[in-house]
């Protein structure tokens, strides 16, 4: 049975973005400000797409545990309990996930799914391909 309860649990584990330190003066009171990034402490801006090409130090794929590169429509199995923010609910170890989604600049964390008990953002390092 399917109660309003167990619908809308999309809950993100962290939800805030990294932004860089400024350039010049190092201090990281950074903002984005339409194209630019402009740091209060200095007024110093600089282009956002610039500085994500050049100092991302990703190479923008996604890897489980075992350094195994995961694809959208993966099935992966937890390797650890993973306990959801705000909640009572524990993912369990072992819990197999079909159809994972790996969203685009998502931040922190990178795989959308969905389990019997609600969708949820994972960090890909808690999991391993199925
Ligand atoms: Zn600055």
């Amino acid at each position: 049975m399917i109660t309003t309860s167990t619908i809308a649990r999309f809950t993100p584990l962290i939800v805030m973005s990294n932004l860089p330190a400024c350039p010049q003066c190092t201090l990281e009171n950074t903002y984005p400000d339409g194209a630019n990034y402009v740091c209060p402490d200095c007024a110093f801006e600089w282009p956002i797409a610039a500085l994500a090409d050049a100092g991302d130090v990703s190479d923008g794929l996604v890897k489980d545990a075992n350094g195994q590169v995961l694809s959208s429509g993966d099935s992966v199995i937890l390797i650890k309990d993973l306990k959801v923010k705000g909640s009572s609910i524990v993912l369990k170890k072992g819990t197999k996930i079909k159809g994972i989604r790996l969203p685009e600049g998502a931040g922190d964390h990178e795989v959308d799914c969905k389990t019997e008990q609600g969708a949820f953002m994972l960090k890909a390092e808690f999991m391993k391909k199925a």
